[in-house]
């Protein structure tokens, strides 16, 4: 069953229209008058139901996207942590990966610094 949109997850939303990739933190920022429980919350609801899933980009950093993207690499700034999306993805051949084992997705992180930041 749908659960019910609430104001709360709609704001939180619509912040993904423009922005590909948020933290908790980011979120928060953007959005400073709603609790940063009530925003791990949301999150959590969204990934149980589908809508974003969490991504690892930088150690102790897990961002959030939407699940609709297709497989991509990303860039993140390592100064203002802003995560924008690879013009394409960078695709790994079997000759790539030590013997046996059996890939099952690629995650590619470019780091530096934004266009804003450089
Ligand atoms: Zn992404
Ligand atoms: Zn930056």
């Amino acid at each position: 069953m749908e659960r019910r949109m609430t104001k709360h997850k709609r704001r939180i939303l619509a912040l993904f229209d423009e922005a590909h990739a948020l933290s908790a933190h980011e979120i928060h920022a953007l959005l400073p008058d709603m609790d940063l429980s009530t925003v791990y919350r949301n999150l959590e609801r969204f990934e149980q139901d589908g809508i974003l899933r969490a991504i690892v980009l930088e150690a102790g950093r897990t961002y959030y996207e939407r699940t609709t993207c297709h497989e991509h690499a990303h860039f993140v700034c390592d100064q203002c942590h802003h995560v924008s999306v690879l013009r394409r993805a960078i695709q790994l051949e079997k000759r790539d990966l030590p013997r046996g084992v059996r890939a099952t997705h690629t995650e590619v992180v470019v780091h530096g610094k934004c266009a804003t930041c450089a």
